[in-house]
């Protein structure tokens, strides 16, 4: 499979590891935001958070102990030198996901930094109450759907 982060796995690529058991690697970004910027990944290649299927209680599992591991860096960011950490996650392309393999940004911050995060938030705008209400029915419809669906909870 031509996926880089797999090639990482399996070693044909290097990288700097700082963390790795059978089922997780955390390493570093080769391009990162802030210093110790880290990628918290499964070894299992799914290509993104709603393609991990539930089916199988392992991948459950799988996918809690990744989402355990991603704690413990953020953790270890603010124990060893940053004062917080954004975890960014994005999925598919419109999300800006470039590799299609699921990962986790573990980015910590400083508040020196001299380039603090800006969500650029408020951009959007609901036309109408009305509208509003529309989009918060379409979510409560597709949740209750995927939870019949998938019966995990
Ligand atoms: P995303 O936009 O969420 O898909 O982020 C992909 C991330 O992977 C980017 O931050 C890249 O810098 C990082 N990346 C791509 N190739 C490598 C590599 N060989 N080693 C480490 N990080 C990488
Ligand atoms: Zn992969």
């Amino acid at each position: 499979m031509d996926c880089v982060f797999c090639k990482i796995i399996n070693g044909e690529i290097p990288s700097v590891k700082v963390y790795e058991n059978d089922h997780i690697l955390a390493f570093l970004d080769i391009n990162p935001m802030e210093k110790g910027h880290v990628l918290v990944i499964p070894k299992q290649h799914w290509p993104s958070l709603p393609e991990v299927p539930v089916d199988d209680s392992s991948d459950v599992a799988m996918a809690e102990e990744l989402y355990y591991m991603v704690r413990v860096i953020a953790k270890a960011c603010i124990r060893s030198f940053a004062d917080g950490a954004n975890i960014l996650q994005c999925n598919g392309e419109a999300a800006g996901q470039t590799v299609f393999h699921l990962h986790f940004h573990v980015i910590p911050r400083c508040k020196d930094s001299s380039h603090p995060l800006s969500f650029d938030s408020g951009h959007a705008h609901y036309d109408s109450d009305e509208e509003r209400a529309q989009y918060a029915e379409k979510l409560r419809t597709a949740i209750a759907k995927i939870l019949a669906e998938e019966k995990v909870l």
